[in-house]
């Protein structure tokens, strides 16, 4: 068997990550662009931990606290423009996956100065300042892989930039997510979760990922009792961060696959948060598999006996309706269908009409 593992990010995961590995940022430069969201950072003490950090170092910083939940091109040329104007050695992004993402894009942008929102999509292999990452939701694992995520409002749609990120550096503490509310921390705890499921079913998938999505599913899977009745505690926390790192150190590998291109439709369209518009689909999507040895995997990683009770669990954890005409799942089906780039992940041959029917039995009974 032979496979590739690249992950490169230096993550430094605990509580006070920061506090106590701050000096590492030193060889980074001395001015730095900290791009993050409206609000939760503000709260939740990440940002006071990266100014104290900062501060520290004696470094200047410029803020951009503009980054709107799935982060709009639009919005990346602003924090660009920013950044160019600071002069900014690097780049720090504090928060979930979208002002992570953004400041990803941004750190392309500032490195090449002639790049525009249109043209960063479709030219290749652009470099980026460093970008250093904190995240503060367990979900998108965007601290441990190379993608950002952005919305396209030219093209109606969410895409992945097409340029390879990594973080430099990652400080991962579960603390961040302490006060999170609970929608959110389900929302992004099956974002994780379908992450480490996508990293196996898929193509791409070998003995690392595969040792990685094990240990990251069975993880997630001890917190199930606290997911389901809102008493998350540290613990509880620590590991979903964890499953979340891993899982974005999953599909850093393989990608990610059908739920994920079928559910950018979701929300862009509905306005279906990330994690929820990839799990509604979920139940149809692993019914889908002729072939269930791995699903069955799966089950027995999160400490489940059968799908019935996965599906149990998943519709527990979702409860979401969602008017979606059959003109509209047409509309998506034919999204998903050309994206070449998801579908070559999936591991058995899918036709039209089976991702059709992911859809429509997902929405219409
Ligand atoms: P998000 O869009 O970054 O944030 C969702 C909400 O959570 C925002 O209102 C945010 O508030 C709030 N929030 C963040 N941290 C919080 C905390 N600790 N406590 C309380 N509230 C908090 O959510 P996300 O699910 O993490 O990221 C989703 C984005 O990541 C999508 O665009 C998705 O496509 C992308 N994604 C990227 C990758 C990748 O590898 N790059 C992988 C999967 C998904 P503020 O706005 O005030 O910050
Ligand atoms: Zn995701």
């Amino acid at each position: 068997m032979g496979f590739k593992y690249y992950m490169p990010t230096e993550v430094f995961f605990g509580k006070n990550a920061i506090e106590n590995n701050y000096e590492v940022l030193k060889e980074y430069g001395s001015k730095a662009l900290i791009v993050t969201g409206a609000r939760s950072s503000k709260m939740n003490g990440s940002l006071k931990d990266i100014l104290n950090a900062l501060d520290n170092l004696d470094a200047n910083y410029m803020i951009f606290d503009k980054v709107e939940e799935n982060p709009s091109l639009e919005t990346i040329e602003e924090g660009a423009k920013l950044g160019k104007e600071f002069n900014c050695d690097y780049v720090i992004g504090i928060g979930g996956g979208s002002p992570i993402d953004a400041s990803k894009a941004i750190a392309v942008m500032i490195k090449n100065p002639d790049i525009t929102k249109d043209t960063i999509i479709t030219t290749n292999k652009l470099k980026a300042l460093d970008v250093i990452a904190v995240p503060t939701t367990s979900g998108t694992g965007t601290e441990t892989t190379q993608y950002s995520i952005v919305t396209d409002h030219n093209n109606k749609t969410k895409l992945n930039l097409g340029q390879c990120i990594f973080p430099k550096i990652a400080f991962c503490d579960p603390s961040y997510t302490m006060r999170m509310e609970y929608d959110t921390t389900l929302n992004t705890a099956v974002d994780a979760l379908s992450h480490l499921i996508e990293g196996y079913l898929n193509v791409n998938a070998n003995l690392v990922t595969d040792t990685l999505v094990e240990k990251g599913i069975r993880l997630w899977g001890e917190c199930i009792t606290q997911l389901s009745t809102d008493k998350l505690g540290y613990e509880a926390r620590e590991k979903l961060m964890m499953a979340s790192t891993i899982g974005g150190a999953v599909i850093a590998q393989t990608g990610t696959s059908l739920p994920h291109g079928m559910g950018y439709a979701l929300t862009y369209f509905k306005g279906l948060p990330h994690g929820l518009a990839n799990g509604v689909l979920y139940r149809e999507y692993l019914r889908s598999f002729k072939d269930q040895t791995r699903v069955n995997d799966i089950i027995g990683f999160m400490g489940l006996n059968n799908i019935d009770e996965l599906e149990e669990l998943l519709n527990n954890l979702i409860n979401i309706t969602v008017m979606i005409s059959e003109e509209e799942i047409k509309e998506y089906t034919d999204g998903m269908w050309n994206n070449k780039g998801k579908l070559k992940n999936h591991p058995e041959e899918i036709t039209y009409e089976e991702l059709y029917n992911i859809y429509k039995s997902t929405f219409i009974l």
